[in-house]
């Protein structure tokens, strides 16, 4: 059996996992981020994370035949380098050669909504697909596209930036600089602000007291449950919300004609009572009759970007 590490380094915490060839998590590892740190440091921390997943995994690092790395911002994985991160304060950090430093181990390194999706594609919920557009909708957008079994980046590595393709024409700006992104209307951030305005426009809603009549309380989930407790203002926000990533769906069905569409994040947990209906907008708006691109939740959770980090090397 051979064993690989993954890394998924995040703007709040390094989480890592020793990972067989059939995508078993062995052992974890898990440090604060504590960004923004130099970058040695976080390499360092980024490392000691490993020593503890191999720990608890019963193995050692002669037993690691390479280690991947899935890092937040515009990544350069032919030279290594993560060109910029928000979340990490990052400018050109040559973090491929401050890790391998720090392990001895060969590094491979990539986005970490790419390495997501390819989590996904290998061992989750796009297992056996080899073309997969994966969208996870959490405070913003991500995006993940895989071709041929590929992590697809475009010429620059920036691509796949699916939170921010522009939806609505004059729509809301949106903090990349466009408008109208993606992100600005199927965020959980964007569902937050749906839900509000139609609060405020209906103060009968029953979310009122769902949120103890408290609008900063109101959360992602909240138009959800209050639909389901039959609460008419509630479906108007949901119809609204799934109408929108319907729309977002249907385009990128369009463009890349993946044999799948994953959901993730925390608003794919809805289930069924999201993915049906998403389902039935793409179906009815379409380009193509006889195209059957299936739309579905996607099931790793946070372990999609460990997995996906450990297999860059293949
Ligand atoms: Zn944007």
């Amino acid at each position: 059996m051979r064993y690989r590490i993954g890394v998924d380094l995040g703007g709040t915490n390094i989480a890592v996992g020793v990972v067989d060839e059939e995508y078993r998590i062995l052992g974890r590892g898990k440090i604060k981020t504590r960004a923004p740190r130099p970058a040695e440091e976080i390499a360092a921390d980024m490392a000691s994370a490993c020593r503890m997943a191999l720990s608890e995994a019963g193995l050692t690092e002669a037993d690691v035949e390479w280690i991947g790395v899935g890092s937040p911002g515009i990544i350069d994985p032919v030279a290594g380098l993560v060109e910029f991160s928000n979340n990490l304060d990052f400018h050109h950090v040559p973090l491929r050669r401050l890790f391998s430093e720090a392990t001895g181990k060969p590094v491979f390194l990539e986005n970490d909504a790419n390495v997501a999706a390819f989590g996904e594609a290998l061992a989750g919920g796009a297992r056996g697909f080899s073309d997969v557009v994966a969208l996870t909708l959490g405070t913003g957008v991500g995006g993940g596209i895989i071709i041929g079994g590929k992590i697809y980046a475009g010429s620059n590595h920036a691509g796949a930036e699916l939170g921010h393709v522009g939806m609505v024409y004059g729509g809301l700006p949106c903090s990349c600089g466009h408008s109208g992104c993606v992100e600005m209307y199927c965020s959980v951030k964007a569902l937050i602000r749906q839900t509000r305005e139609k609060m405020r426009a209906r103060p009968d809603s029953a979310m009122w007291q769902m949120c103890g009549g408290d609008i900063e309380q109101v959360g992602g989930r909240l138009a959800f449950q209050a639909q389901r407790a039959g609460d008419e203002a509630a479906g108007e926000v949901v119809r609204q919300y799934i109408d929108y990533l319907g729309y977002a769906v249907t385009n990128f069905i369009s463009i890349f004609q993946p044999q799948i569409v994953l959901i993730g994040g925390g608003i794919s947990h809805e289930g069924e009572p999201l993915l049906g209906p998403v389902r039935a907008y793409v179906r009815a708006h379409r380009l193509f009759e006889n195209a059957a691109t299936r739309v579905e939740a996607a099931t790793l959770s946070n372990d999609a970007g460990i997995i996906g980090a450990a297999f860059l090397g293949i």
